[in-house]
């Protein structure tokens, strides 16, 4: 098998380049092609000899991602599918939004955690995706929008690992896939402008806090009563709210960074006035964000979602509460698809229903 020379880190490039008796640097040009540039074709390397291209050419690999499908929404979203090496497909959306560039980024292909309200829990996990896999997306996405939209390759300046799987179950190449996107002579998009969401996986919040990453952290906590959070994430037999309460104090300590809480309005079900207090109860001494995501529906998901009355009634309430409060609004009803989850999230208005 060829190295696939985008499967390595910078470190293993120098090991790699070493191992041909060729300089350090090339560790970087290299790098830079395939991360900064997009570059897939090795021939086009301009500033490394032609041998040493044609060499590589002949003994490696540049994997990419495939693009399938796009679905264009009418605020701007673009929502891609893309097909990995062993055929398997993944979902990410690009989101515009005043001068920030969003991608929304799968972090497995499907979830184990099968919550009851998302459209990505009742496919089960087919398999983690590879560091390499999860960063590419965004260096597809940029590909894409240069080829098709805006002639160069323009930026994305943030970063949300909220598309399908949960990035704490698959920590060791999701922290890998930074170095792609955080690094100088890769992506270079700063780490306070990427965020990781979790739904509660308690390891992971601790194992976070003790590192030094910039990285924000998102918790989807959705009810902070345990019995109904149960109800509505299996996880939650397995790590309590109790339990989540300790690590996410420990880790505002630790870092001195706010979380930010995200809860799915589900109407009658997540909204209620004992679901406040509970939330209240909860954040208490922590530095925090919430963010209310109405529910979006899917075909065959139990629920319904909340009418505008209904969304603007529980934002006042949540307002009531000393944190700062966003509401991510859909403009489209119709989107029901794993990544149609986030694009409600990001205000995406789509008429696809699935891909
Ligand atoms: N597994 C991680 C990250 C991916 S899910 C997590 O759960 O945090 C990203 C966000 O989409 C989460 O906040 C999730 O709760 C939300 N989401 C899932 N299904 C949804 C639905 N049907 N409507 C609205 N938001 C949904
Ligand atoms: Fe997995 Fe997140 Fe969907 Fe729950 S909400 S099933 S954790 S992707």
């Amino acid at each position: 098998m060829p190295t696939n020379l985008k499967a390595l880190t910078k470190r293993e490039l120098f090991d790699y380049f070493k191992s041909l008796k060729e300089p350090k640097y090339r560790a970087t040009q290299v790098f830079k092609w395939i991360w900064d540039k997009g570059e897939e074709n090795p021939l086009n390397f301009t500033d490394i000899s032609k041998e040493l291209r044609n060499f590589l050419k002949e003994n490696t690999e540049i994997s990419s991602l495939k693009l399938q499908r796009i679905k264009n929404s009418e605020d701007g979203s673009i929502k891609f599918l893309f097909r990995l090496p062993d055929g398997l497909n993944v979902e990410s959306v690009f989101i515009p939004m005043n001068k920030r560039r969003t991608v929304c980024v799968s972090s497995q292909v499907g979830c184990p955690l099968g919550c009851r309200f998302c459209a990505t829990g009742t496919m089960g996990l087919m398999r983690n995706l590879e560091a390499w896999e999860i960063a590419d997306q965004i260096l597809q996405v940029r590909k894409f929008l240069r080829d098709r939209i805006e002639k160069d390759l323009k930026p994305v300046t943030n970063v949300v690992f909220m598309g399908m799987g949960e990035p704490f179950l698959n920590m060791d190449n999701v922290l890998k896939s930074l170095h792609y996107i955080h690094s100088p002579s890769g992506m270079h998009i700063g780490a306070r402008h990427i965020t990781l969401s979790t739904a509660g996986i308690v390891p992971g919040i601790y194992q976070l806090s003790e590192m030094k990453l910039q990285v924000k952290l998102a918790v989807s906590l959705h009810t902070a009563i345990q019995r109904k959070r149960i109800r509505l994430m299996p996880i939650a037999r397995r790590y309590t709210i109790e339990e989540i309460r300790k690590a996410c104090i420990y880790y505002i300590k630790k870092t001195n960074k706010r979380i930010t809480f995200e809860i799915i309005q589900i109407p009658g079900v997540t909204d209620t006035d004992e679901d406040i207090e509970a939330l209240r109860t909860f954040l208490h001494g922590m530095i925090a964000k919430i963010n209310l995501i109405p529910y979006n529906p899917f075909p065959g998901g139990p629920y319904r979602e909340p009418t505008n009355g209904e969304i603007g009634a529980f934002y006042r309430k949540l307002q009531r509460l000393p944190y700062a409060v966003t509401l991510r609004h859909s403009k489209g009803k119709d989107i029901k698809a794993a990544c149609g989850q986030l694009a409600l999230f990001f205000e995406v208005n789509s008429t696809a229903k699935h891909f």
